[in-house]
């Protein structure tokens, strides 16, 4: 293993054990909720969104490493941004993951994603990756 896929070893692992904006959000705006059957992940996301902008995010997730950090990360990068921008994160992000073969390369604000391109060995835990995204997708559209 190289040292960049320790790196980014480290980077997954330390979303997963330690998730950023786990909870629930009273007063939401939007909530949904994806599974992910081929692996058991469930996960429940709640926005509140105001003015145009995710103003708070929050994740109740039950689900493996992948799908942990990848939720978790996501949170923090949308967390502040308008709708838009937030569309824009989730394009870069499933561009990523699904480009087969050969490594993207994110914009830098993004970087932290690229973790998880390393999933995309594994194309069973895609799934587990895309799913905190598809769900936020959905939320989104819902709005
Ligand atoms: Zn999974």
């Amino acid at each position: 293993m190289s040292l960049v896929d320790d790196l980014y070893r480290e980077t997954i692992l330390d979303h997963y054990h330690n998730p950023r904006n786990r909870g629930t959000i009273s007063d939401a705006t939007v909530s949904t909720e994806g599974v992910n059957p081929l692996c058991g992940d469930e996960l429940r996301l709640f926005l509140k969104i105001e003015n145009g902008v995710v103003c708070d995010i929050k994740l109740e997730s039950r689900g493996c490493s992948i799908n942990t950090a990848s939720g978790s990360m996501m949170s923090e990068l949308v967390l502040g941004k308008s709708l838009e921008e937030a569309q824009a994160v989730i394009s870069e992000f499933k561009n990523m993951m699904l480009t087969k073969g050969e490594d993207v390369t994110l914009p830098e604000e993004l970087e932290e994603l690229e973790a998880l391109q390393g999933v995309k060995k594994y194309p069973v835990r895609i799934k587990c990756a895309l799913l905190p995204w598809n769900t936020l997708d959905e939320g989104l559209k819902s709005k």
